[in-house]
């Protein structure tokens, strides 16, 4: 275990440190009666047995019982921090949000980086993307950014999104990871290869958490105070630079410090050396989005930065380590459906099923009212509606006033009733036949082949061909042949490259 006397490693020794000088707190059960004796259980006679009445064993075993709450199907194992987002740059001639009113407004946030495919206890270094996740307590409600290390993602349709999970998991009988499952699915859905691509790039394992940038990766929607609409990508600069892992060091890690990148985090932030990204928008007004060559919100493409460059925004900072990791991380719940005014979503589909998908997953996992969970709360404005009631209210459910909608008894009202000069949501047409319309077909590879000959280095663009044939090695036969193609319709000596690589491994195991 890597474990010097770091900041992490001295966290318990830190605490009583700092309240060595209060006085020692009187233990207690969970309803606050002192406890006299806490290291003996009630038992009849020193051997036992022990007494159901013994309230002080059962208050604490029945709540460890019941301590995990169900993990994430996805982003399970990850880690965060807080900290700040600072305006830089005037853009309100795009957003009216109120997080970018002014250069110099600084809003509360609250980070999570995570791997996506393994478990809660999976390792850090692992290649996999890494999920980006920043929310925003805004005085207008919390805008959570919920995006990954990459620009891009591996399907266009959220209806393939379970099964792609599926293989990214374990297999149904052994409970291993498949190559089979993972290298089929990928080569029957062609428009995975760009974001595979990326993720058997160096940038498929990067050097912890604090050297990557962060994507909203979908297409967003920004809406100024005159109710004009632009398209948005957001882009979160690392100003660390970015640093990846070679692939027998992250192997190596994955052993020797499973927590590797939460580890660095950690002791980043408690060192002062407060990570900070510098975050850039792209925009395309609608007429340029109706004549771009490809969809501008299918999320396996990128917008070329030539055609539609970076501007800057502002400044994240997290300088602050959580408290308690299941109250700050665990619990902290991100969805994309988390907007404010000024912010709005596109058509892009992935992110239409993830508008439902993310808060659905949080009322399973953390029940109903999980907004009320502190450090999901939008602190910063007063919440003031009709839901009431269900599991684990913690509020005072909104007193007496009326919970029902309209009323006539001075309930909270919308902003129409209020006669508000704007709506907040901007207007929009939207035509076309109904329909389960393919999109296998287009273009899959044109942005793969930019990444592969003109982003990659020569040494980059072998090490991806590497950390393939490295893998698919060990799928059947018939799916490496498809992965052979695949990677040639990007280039055609790619493809040749990862057979040959294929075949020496096959000859090194015979
Ligand atoms: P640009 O040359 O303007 O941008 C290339 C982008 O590639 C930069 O944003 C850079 O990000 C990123 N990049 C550089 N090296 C690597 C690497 N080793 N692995 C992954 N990404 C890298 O070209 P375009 O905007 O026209 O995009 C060309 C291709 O670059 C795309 O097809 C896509 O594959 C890839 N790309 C594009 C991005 C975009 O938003 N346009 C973002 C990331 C990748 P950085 O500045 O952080 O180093």
């Amino acid at each position: 275990m890597a474990c010097p006397r770091s900041k992490a490693a001295d966290q318990l020794k830190e605490y009583a440190t700092n309240v060595e000088k209060c006085p020692v707190d009187a233990l207690t059960a969970s309803t606050g009666m002192t406890i006299d004796s806490k290291l003996q259980s009630l038992t009849v006679g020193p051997r036992g047995p022990l007494l159901m009445q013994d309230f002080v064993f059962t208050d604490e075993m029945a709540h460890f019982n019941r301590e995990r709450i169900p993990e994430r199907v996805v982003h399970a194992k990850g880690g965060g921090a807080k900290g700040y987002f600072e305006v830089t740059h005037d853009i309100t001639k795009y957003c009216k949000a109120k997080v970018f009113e002014s250069v110099g407004k600084r809003t509360p946030v609250a980070v999570r980086f995570s791997t996506v495919g393994g478990e809660s206890g999976s390792a850090d270094t692992a290649r996999d993307p890494r999920g980006f996740a920043v929310k925003f307590y805004t005085e207008e409600g919390n805008w959570d950014l919920v995006g990954n290390n990459t620009p891009i993602f591996f399907i266009r349709d959220p209806i393939f999104f379970p099964s792609f999970i599926h293989t990214q998991k374990r297999n149904p009988q052994t409970h291993l990871k498949d190559p089979d499952m993972f290298w089929d699915f990928i080569t029957l859905r062609p428009e995975t290869t760009h974001q595979v691509s990326f993720l058997f790039s160096d940038r498929g394992t990067p050097d912890g958490y604090r050297f990557m940038n962060g994507y909203g990766s979908h297409t967003f929607k920004m809406v100024n105070k005159a109710g004009e609409a632009i398209y948005v990508k957001f882009h979160f600069k690392c100003d660390q630079g970015i640093k990846n892992l070679m692939a027998d060091k992250a192997d190596e890690l994955a052993g020797s410090d499973p927590d590797y990148a939460n580890r660095d985090l950690f002791n980043a932030i408690a060192d002062g050396n407060f990570p900070s990204w510098t975050l850039k928008i792209q925009v395309m007004t609608f007429e340029e989005a109706e004549k771009f060559r490809w969809n501008p919100f299918d999320l396996t493409k990128i917008w070329p930065q030539a055609e539609f460059p970076l501007i800057p925004v502002g400044k994240m900072v997290l300088n602050e380590n959580p408290k308690n990791y299941f109250a700050d991380v665990e619990q902290i719940a991100f969805a994309p459906s988390h907007m404010v005014p000024g912010i709005e979503p596109s058509p892009d589909k992935m992110l239409q099923g993830r508008l439902f998908s993310y808060p659905d997953t949080h009322r399973h996992r953390l029940g109903t009212n999980y907004m009320q969970i502190p450090i999901n709360c939008p602190y910063r404005t007063r919440v003031k509606n009709y839901q009431r009631d269900g599991p684990q209210n913690v509020t005072d459910n909104q007193g007496n006033a009326p919970n029902y909608y309209p009323n006539s008894f001075h309930g909270p009202r919308d902003g129409l009733e209020r006669g508000d000069s704007q709506p907040n949501q901007s207007t929009f047409n939207v035509s076309g036949d109904v329909k389960r319309y393919s999109s296998k077909d287009d273009d899959n590879f044109s942005q793969v082949a930019t990444f592969v000959t003109k982003v990659l280095s020569a040494d980059e663009r072998k090490r991806l061909a590497e950390n393939i044939a490295g893998h698919v090695k060990d799928a059947q036969p018939f799916l490496q042949e498809r992965v052979i193609k695949q990677w040639g319709q990007a280039q055609s000596s790619l493809g040749d490259l990862i057979k040959s690589l294929i075949e020496d491994h096959k000859k090194a195991k015979m």
